[in-house]
């Protein structure tokens, strides 16, 4: 048989792909949204960073965990 050494069980999504020196905030951190930008969907109104953050065009967030951020930055106002 086979070496069976791979933790099968505990697989989950990292908590963050960042891999910046020195890291970007967690997404449990206040400062989460200061986190680089690693994908850009602004036609579907949302940028993925690099903790994992989803952040939304209304500026709310969704953490990795599922959790949900209101939006709490008032919009531009229009023109
Ligand atoms: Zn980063």
């Amino acid at each position: 048989m086979a070496t069976t050494t791979t933790a099968i069980g505990t697989t989950r999504l990292p908590d963050s792909l960042c891999t910046h020196t020195p890291n970007c905030p967690t997404a449990s951190s206040a400062d989460r949204e200061a986190a680089h930008t690693i994908a850009a969907h602004p036609e579907q109104g949302w940028s993925l960073l690099c903790n994992g953050v989803l952040l939304f065009d209304d500026t709310g967030d969704l953490l990795p965990d599922g959790q949900v951020i209101a939006p709490h930055r008032p919009l531009a106002a229009t023109a």
